[in-house]
């Protein structure tokens, strides 16, 4: 097996083929206009039961299109859509189980909360619908809110509503469209901390569409990370992160340095030294190297990096660097202070990831 095909193998999830995923995505294929280009080209994954899955890329990358599909919402220009091995695709979305929480919550405004819970809760006999509907409302900390109406509540609570709403329908799947956009970072992050607990203790199977790398990151299972139309490497969050696929994968998860090597097995020759490497290889090698992996100690040395600039990120310092004439980027802890203009030795403190594609 050649770096590629293992780096393709390990880029899929690694389930046994005995277990019969929740949805199989076969090769799905949208364009709006025949003149444009695919806003979705060839998306193929499976998601197992329970699983929670983010589908993370910039800006009309094709995941709410992705996700519209999945839905329903959208009609594939090609490919497949199975739920439990059962092909879905040309079903409409009241027939697929699947829930959606939109970007905007969609509550209905006239209604109390109990009102918006019942409302999703046709397939309850009518006599039991309130009490359940309180059940659900508990389950996300608002049932004493249940009299309320949506704009008597914050941001983080009408999320949560939306959120029971959609539980209440009990769908096997649940889509969340940028869901925590709207909160403010204090929220958001507790806000999604209480969504994975309340998901993971339900056994809800999620897909999440999300631009935010820290939020895939620390939401979801696995992490698939998408760049125009396509499915680029689908992963759990530290292989992503550690081991991506490209260099746009690298970029797009955080602060990385990208650099030219010539390897020889574990090691390879580079701008900063000898390196050792996420695996041998022969040759010319792409890297990534991540800032944090990278340790500073001051030098007199005028031929070692220059730093040329210094954030104070709170928990530790962003710094730029340069040494002949190429820019690097390290994070130390916040302790670990060098005045701008000052010289450092920069050494590599954890091994460099090989990168397949030149791409830089
Ligand atoms: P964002 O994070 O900004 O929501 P996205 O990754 O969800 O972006 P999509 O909304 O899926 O991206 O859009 C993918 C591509 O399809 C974009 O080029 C977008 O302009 C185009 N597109 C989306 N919806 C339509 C539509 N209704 N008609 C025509 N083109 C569309």
């Amino acid at each position: 097996m050649n770096f590629m095909q293992n780096l393709a193998s390990t880029s899929l999830s690694a389930t046994p083929a005995s277990i019969q995923p929740l949805m199989r995505v076969e090769q799905l294929c949208k364009r709006y206009n025949q003149q444009d280009a695919l806003a979705v080209n060839q998306v193929s994954f499976s998601l197992q039961p329970g699983d929670i899955l983010a589908l993370l890329g910039p800006s009309g990358c094709g995941k709410t299109t992705t996700l519209r599909m999945l839905a329903g919402f959208e009609h594939p220009e090609s490919g497949q859509i199975f739920l439990h091995g059962k092909d879905v695709t040309e079903l409409p979305p009241q027939d697929r189980k699947i829930g959606i929480v939109f970007q905007d919550y969609a509550l209905f405004p006239h209604m109390t909360l109990l009102g918006n819970v019942t409302f999703a809760m046709r397939h309850v006999p009518k006599a039991e619908q309130q009490k359940k509907a309180l059940e659900w409302l508990d389950l996300v900390g608002l049932a004493a809110y249940s009299k309320r109406h949506p704009h008597e509540l914050s941001g983080g609570q009408q999320q949560r509503v939306a959120l029971a709403r959609t539980l209440a329908a009990e769908p096997e799947l649940v889509l969340l469209d940028e869901p925590f956009s709207n909160l403010d970072a204090a929220l958001r992050e507790s806000t999604r901390k209480e969504m994975r607990a309340l998901f993971k203790k339900a056994g809800t199977s999620v897909i999440l569409v999300t631009h935010d790398q820290a939020e895939a990151l620390t939401f979801a299972d696995k992490v698939g990370v998408m760049q125009q139309g396509r499915l680029i490497q689908l992963d759990t969050p530290q292989r992503v992160y550690h081991h991506p696929a490209t260099a746009f994968v690298a970029k797009f998860l955080g602060h990385t340095n990208l650099l030219q090597g010539m390897a020889e097995g574990s090691l390879a020759q580079t701008p900063l030294g000898t390196i050792n490497l996420s695996g041998n290889f022969e040759g010319a090698v792409n890297l990534s190297l991540r800032p944090e992996d990278l340790t500073l100690t001051a030098s007199d040395d005028p031929a070692a990096a220059k730093v040329v600039d210094r954030e104070f990120r709170g928990h530790d310092y962003l710094y730029v660097l340069e040494q002949d004439g190429a820019q690097y980027c390290a994070i130390t802890p916040s302790h670990h202070y060098f005045e701008v203009g000052s010289y450092v030795a920069i050494q590599s403190a954890r091994h460099a990831s090989i990168l397949p594609d030149s791409n830089h």
